[in-house]
Formats: C-alpha cells, structure tokens, sequence
C-alpha cells in the first residue's frame, strides 16, 4: 500500500490537504519533522498515515485522556487497531493492552507522557520496534504555550533511552517563534522539516458585535441554527453558570464545563456535548482542548477572551469538518477590565521571580490591547487574524461581519476634543474610567474626589452610551492620540499628537459598527453549502437539505447503537457530500469523502438504503 491507498482505503478522502503530503513524505523519509498548521487542518492524518506504511510501532504522545480516546475511537471506527495507554485504564486492563502491543497487535498506541518512563513502559519499548514517536499538541514543552504540561519534558529522556532512535514528530497549532523554537530545542528535533501551513480558515464565518444585550443577540443567533452544535464561551464560570441556566430556563438543549465542576461532572457534560444530546456546551477556557468534535457550527464568545491565541484556537473549533461555520464574538467594555484582572492576580506566575512576571504581564496586556483592538477594527477581520499571526491576508475576505455589514464612518471630533480636553485638565493623572465618567457627567465617588466636577468637560457627552465612549477612547490610544501608562495605574496621557485635535486642526473619524444589531445571516438550514474543491459553493435544494436531516437522523441512531459520537460514524461534511452524489451503489458509495472501505462495511447498506428510500419518489 502507498499513502494514497491508506488515505482511500481507511480514511476515505481522495486528496491530502494543503502541508499534510509533505509532512507524511518527510516522516517516510525518516527525518524528524515539525508540522505547525491551524486546528481543524487535519495534523492527526500526518502521523496516523505513515504509521501505517511503517515498519514498527508509532506512539502518539498526547496530553489529554479525552484526547486519546476520541482519536482511537475514531481510528477503530476507520478500521485500524489502535490502543490507548493511560490512567483512565485499570493495572489489568494496561497490563493487557501492553502484552497485544508487543505482540504487534498495533501499529498506532497513544500514551500519556506520565507512562513512557515508568518501568513497565520501558520494559516493553526495549522489546519492541518502535518507527515513530509522534507528540500531538507539541506546544505543551513549551512554557511560553499556554497549556505548558511538565509530564512533556520526559518525552525527551523517553526517546533518549532507546536504543534506535525512532523518527520524531511533532504538531501543533501555536505559530509563535517563541513556541516553535522550544518544541525543537526541547525535543530536540534533529534537522527537522519545519512547514507552516496557512492558517486561514476560509469556512469560518467571523464576526463582532458590541449588542446592548448580548444575550438576546446571542439567543436570537442561536435561534437560528436550532439543530446545530455550538459552544458558548464567557470568561468566568460566574458567567457561565448564569447563562447556562438561562439558556436552560427558555428550554435551549445545553450543558456546561468550567474547572469549579467535578471531574465526574466534567466528563458528563462533555460526553453529553459530544454525543449530541446536549446541543449547546457553555465553558470557560478550560473546555476545549482535545475536543476533536468535527460538527461544531458555531462558536459564540460570550465574553472577549484574553488574547487572539486564546481566540483564535477557541473559534477555530467551529467547522473542523470544512463545512461553513460562524464565530461571533460578543464584546463589552467590561470585558477588557475583568481581563485586565485576570492578568494581574494571575496566579500561574506566582512562582515566577518579580522581574520575569513583570515581563509576562506587561506581555499579557500587549495581547490584551490587540485582541481589544479586534474588536474594534473597521477592517477584515480574517486579515486582522492573519496578520497578528504573521501572516499576509488580503485586505477583504468577503466572509467576515465587517466585509458583509460595513461599519459607518462616524464623525468624532467632538466626543474626542472632549476626552482629550479633560485628559489635559486633570493633567493625565488619571485613568480611563474617571475620564469618561467625567465627559458624560456621571456623579461618582471618584468624580467627586478627584474634584472633575470643576472641569470645563464635565458632562460635555451625555447622550454618548459609555461602551460607545470606551471605544472611542481606545480609538485615540489606538492612533496614538493617546496612550495608557503600563504600570497598575493604567493612567491616561496626552501625546505629541494630541494637539492636532484639540486645537481643531484636524477630524477624527473612525469606523464603528451601526447602532442596531447587525442583521442576522440568512439560517444556516438554507445556506449550507458544500465547501471543499470537489463542488465549492453549492447551495442546498429543500430536497438535499430533507435528505441530510434524514441521514443525520440514521447516524444518531447508529451512534446511539455503537456508543460513538456521530461525527465519529460519518462527519457532516461526508453526509453533506451524500447528498450531492446521492449515490445509489457501493462504487459510488466509495466516492464520497470520507467514505472509506471498513466504514462502507459496517455502514454503507444503511445508508444507501437510507438514500434509496428518501429519493424514490424524485426522478
Ligand atoms: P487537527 O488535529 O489539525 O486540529 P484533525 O486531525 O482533528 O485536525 O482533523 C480535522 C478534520 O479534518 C477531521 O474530521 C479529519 O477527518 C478531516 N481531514 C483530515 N485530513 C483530511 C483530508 N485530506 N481530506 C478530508 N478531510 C480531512
Ligand atoms: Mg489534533
Ligand atoms: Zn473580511
């Protein structure tokens, strides 16, 4: 068989995607090798297809057991024997899981890093061949990634004692130099093939908008896509719980996750998510990693979260099948200070010396200040994306809120020789708060200490709502018409430009979106469109879209039947190409994307029938 064959054959997919050729044919060639590529890009297939061409064992490190147990089912379901080795087995159960793998039942093991230097694992690496070690999620070596694991640093002591060194892998999602570097030097990566794919996700619909209420424009979204998957995230578990129940109260199918909740519950609510029976996981940050569920249809960020990593990674779990999938991010002035918080009482640095924690949180509110400014940007926000990541994208996507709606140019010359007068007043010893509570007149203990009452601007803008306000201010600080100390105080200064505006030599204008909600796209039933190269941009016929919702009937009931996740049986973007080929045999059958031979086995009558029955009354 050749990786072409294996990719047919098990995965049922006709081509590779962008980077994953190169990536398998690097590993087959025996030289360690570095893929950096987005979620949802398809980093499993460069590890899983060349375990299965190679002589011996590939063990996939990863970190999470969640993790481990989704990518071997998957695998089982796709017809090759795979197996997991971690704490979630029982003595008896590793123990027997051991002795098939040395006898060669395996040719992919997924390990906790915990087991590799505990006896009984070095016991069996002496005794078998062992072709690759692939580490998944290779970003957790390093202590600049945001999930840093200890147990990852053994991987390295693990393959130095072996006495034929494997070839070894390693894949992440995390872009940034710093990340990269480590992941080479830690694992210490012999000359490897380095590749970057894009990180553009073009199915990924994204959108920002700052509602007056925000759950009831996240309501009326959901609302719209009532048989979808989708996560809400907000940034404490205070938040979530609030809209969880909520969401449950006006009789919304939802669950919830956040680190206050036991293990026990965890787990459930996950299961519950991923099985489908709960339509709408609502979760801090803390869910999310390893979750490999394909149909996720939208992700809604409820809060702003911390930095554009953070963002870009949590969105990017919508749409992992290539199907279209929206992200819409929720923003409110407050958001920024209860970030700011976090970043200040951030606990994980504790153990840092004063000096290397100063660094890290002035670091932290650089990313703080970008992921602010991507809520306001009146540009593309998919090349914003790209561009924080380093990446050149293309001043217009034609698929983001701001290329659709527009924002409106809005005069704010006023408002802002108002804010800046009153910067110049208090002569820039105060910060941001007390600046806008002066220009809208608001009588606060602060207001009344600091005497602003006395200032020339003093409920100068009343009419202007206070988020409006804020975002004018970080407008300024933006253009460098103002700028905010980086110490605690966060204090409000003129800068040299200043001038131009307040002596009405020049006019601030600045893009903002329009004060109602912005429209809601047309639902989702009706514009799924298939979205790879095979027949990009097809849009459902009311027969397709009753054919799908019929197949995705039959596959919940497998699922149930197996105790799988559906899109472990056929994901959506398979059943979406059922419906475009409507095949009416096994051959055509084989045609479809990620049909593959063991799975036509185990599924493919039920299907056709399924096909056969939905389609005889049409032509
Ligand atoms: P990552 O680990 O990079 O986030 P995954 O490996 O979980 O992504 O893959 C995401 C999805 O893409 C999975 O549903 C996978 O089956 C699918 N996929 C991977 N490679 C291909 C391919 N060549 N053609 C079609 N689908 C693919
Ligand atoms: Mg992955
Ligand atoms: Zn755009």
């Amino acid at each position: 068989m050749d990786k072409y064959q294996v990719l047919k054959q098990y995965f049922g997919y006709d081509e590779f995607r962008e980077g994953q050729e190169k990536l398998i044919d690097s590993i087959l060639s025996g030289r360690d090798t570095l893929g950096i590529m987005p979620t949802g890009a398809g980093k499993s297939l460069c590890f899983q297809v060349p375990a299965l061409l190679m002589e011996g064992i590939t063990l996939v490190i990863s970190p999470l057991i969640s993790l481990m147990k989704d990518q071997v089912k998957a695998l089982n379901e796709a017809g090759i024997h795979a197996a997991f080795l971690n704490s979630s087995l029982t003595a008896a159960q590793y123990h027997k899981a051991l002795g098939f793998a040395a006898q060669g039942r395996y040719p992919v093991i997924y390990v906790a890093p915990e087991r590799l230097m505990t006896e009984e694992f070095q016991d069996f690496a002496s005794r078998t061949r062992i072709a690759m070690v692939a580490v998944d999620e290779a970003h957790c070596v390093s202590q600049w990634g945001q999930d840093f694991r200890p147990s990852y640093l053994k991987i390295v002591d693990f393959i130095r004692s072996l006495s034929n060194r494997p070839v070894v892998s390693a894949f992440t999602a995390t872009a940034t130099k710093e990340v990269r570097d480590d992941i080479i030097d830690i694992l210490m990566l012999r000359e490897p093939t380095v590749l970057t794919t894009g990180f553009d996700r073009p199915n990924l619909y994204f959108s920002v908008q700052s509602p007056k209420n925000p759950y009831a424009t996240m309501v009326n979204f959901i609302e719209t896509h009532p048989d979808d998957s989708g996560i809400v995230y907000c940034l404490t578990r205070k938040t979530v719980e609030e809209v969880c129940d909520r969401l449950h109260q006006d009789g919304f199918s939802v669950t919830r996750y956040h680190a206050g909740l036991s293990d026990i519950e965890r787990r459930e609510n996950q299961d519950e998510f991923i099985y489908d029976r709960a339509r709408i996981m609502v979760a801090t940050n803390a869910f999310g990693m390893g979750i490999d569920k394909s149909n996720v249809r939208y992700v809604i960020h409820y809060n702003m979260p911390k930095n554009m990593e953070s963002y870009y990674q949590e969105a990017g779990r919508a749409g992992r099948d290539g199907e279209p999938a929206d992200c819409l991010l929720l923003y409110r002035g407050q958001d920024v200070v209860t970030n700011q918080f976090f970043i200040d009482h951030n606990q994980d640095n504790e153990e840092l010396d004063p000096v290397t924690r100063r660094i890290v949180a002035e670091r932290d509110r650089e990313r703080l200040k970008k992921m602010t400014y991507y809520c306001f940007t009146g540009d593309c926000l998919r090349s914003y994306i790209l561009r924080y990541f380093g990446e050149y994208g293309a001043n217009y996507c034609g698929n983001c809120s701001n290329c659709l709606t527009g924002f409106e140019t809005v005069d704010v010359t006023e408002a802002a020789q108002a804010i800046l007068g009153t910067v110049e007043w208090c002569r820039g010893r105060y910060g941001a708060t007390v600046i806008l509570e002066t220009v809208r007149g608001s009588d606060t203990a602060k207001v009344r200490r600091y005497g602003m009452e006395q200032s020339p601007y003093y409920g100068k803008l009343p009419r202007i709502a206070v988020p409006r306000l804020r975002q004018i201010l970080n407008f300024l600080v933006m253009e460098g018409y103002l700028t905010v100390t980086n110490d605690e105080y966060a204090v409000v200064k003129l800068t040299k430009e200043s001038g131009r505006i307040l002596h009405g030599a020049e006019t601030v204008t600045m893009k903002m979106a329009k004060e109602q909600e912005a429209p809601v796209r047309e639902k989702s039933k009706k514009s799924r469109r298939y979205g790879s190269s095979v027949s990009a941009g097809i849009e459902f016929t009311e027969e397709q879209e009753r054919l799908f919702e019929s197949l995705r009937g039959l596959r919940t009931e497998i699922a149930k039947k197996e105790k799988v996740p559906p899109y472990i049986v056929f994901s959506d973007k398979t059943l979406t190409h059922m419906c475009i080929v409507r095949p009416g045999n096994r051959e055509e059958m084989l045609s479809v994307s990620g049909v593959g031979e063991h799975k036509y086995q185990k599924y493919g009558q039920a299907f056709l029938e399924r096909i056969r029955q939905e389609t005889a009354f049409l032509s």
